[in-house]
């Protein structure tokens, strides 16, 4: 294969064997890697190299990578690249998924390479995760459309009318759609960090929106739950 048609993967991680253990397995199967050790270096690459996909350490010099995670979401020019997170401890995995860091999958230290190829795999074969909007008017999966300036939905050629919490929910998960968000996130996002509500609030809502966009709402397809972190939009 020509070396650019191979998918192009950037690791960002300063532990320097596990660095270049990733970066052979990845090469082995085809992939052209490109390696930084430094949260600001790894950036600039990201930018300057147009990866296929990244892979991230949290704890990085410089910037760490759920700064890079977030920068690069916010970054029209990158946003939609799928980003895979190394994590250290189990207890990272709150804030990966909480603080709406953008990654589209993570994974604890010590894993196998095996399982390191097998979700990159999984990540790059994601559709979803391609040509993730950033600011648009219009959302689209399959047979649901959301217009956001007119605040309409439309199931098939049917227009549904959503509540306001409901337009906002189903907006903030099709945004992040293969993303889990978890309730607190959605709580954070849909009714603002000052107006307390019970968590329950959001399963309540995501029970009533299934019921208007589920082909059958009692063995949800689209809005998945996540037991024990929240829900996931399956474009
Ligand atoms: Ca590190």
């Amino acid at each position: 294969m020509k070396r650019d048609a191979m998918p192009k993967v950037i690791i960002v991680e300063d532990e320097e064997s596990l660095a270049r253990n990733l970066a052979e397995k990845l090469r082995s199967d085809g992939f052209n890697v490109v390696t930084s050790n430094d949260g600001e270096d790894g950036l600039e690459k990201i930018r300057s190299e147009h990866p296929d996909l990244i892979v991230l350490d949290i704890m990085l010099p410089r910037l760490d990578g759920l700064s890079i995670c977030r920068i690069v979401r916010h970054d029209a020019n990158t946003a939609h690249i799928p980003i895979i997170i190394l994590t250290a401890r189990g207890t990272e995995v709150d804030k990966i998924v909480g603080l709406e860091s953008g990654a589209d999958d993570y994974i604890v230290k010590p894993f196998s390479l095996g399982e390191f190829l097998a979700r990159v795999r999984a990540v790059m074969r994601r559709p979803t995760t391609l040509g993730r909007p950033v600011a648009q008017d219009e959302m689209i999966s399959n047979n649901l459309r959301l217009s956001l300036t007119g605040r309409r939905f439309f199931k098939e050629e049917d227009e549904i009318k959503l509540s306001n919490k409901e337009f906002d929910l189903l907006a903030e998960l099709m945004r992040n759609r293969g993303a889990v968000l978890s309730r607190d996130l959605i709580l954070t996002k849909v009714w603002g960090y000052d107006y307390f509500v019970d968590k329950r609030t959001v399963d309540v809502h995501v029970r009533w929106l299934r019921e208007k966009i589920e082909d059958d709402p009692s063995n949800p397809s689209r809005i998945v739950t996540v037991r024990g972190v929240g829900y996931r939009f399956e474009g």
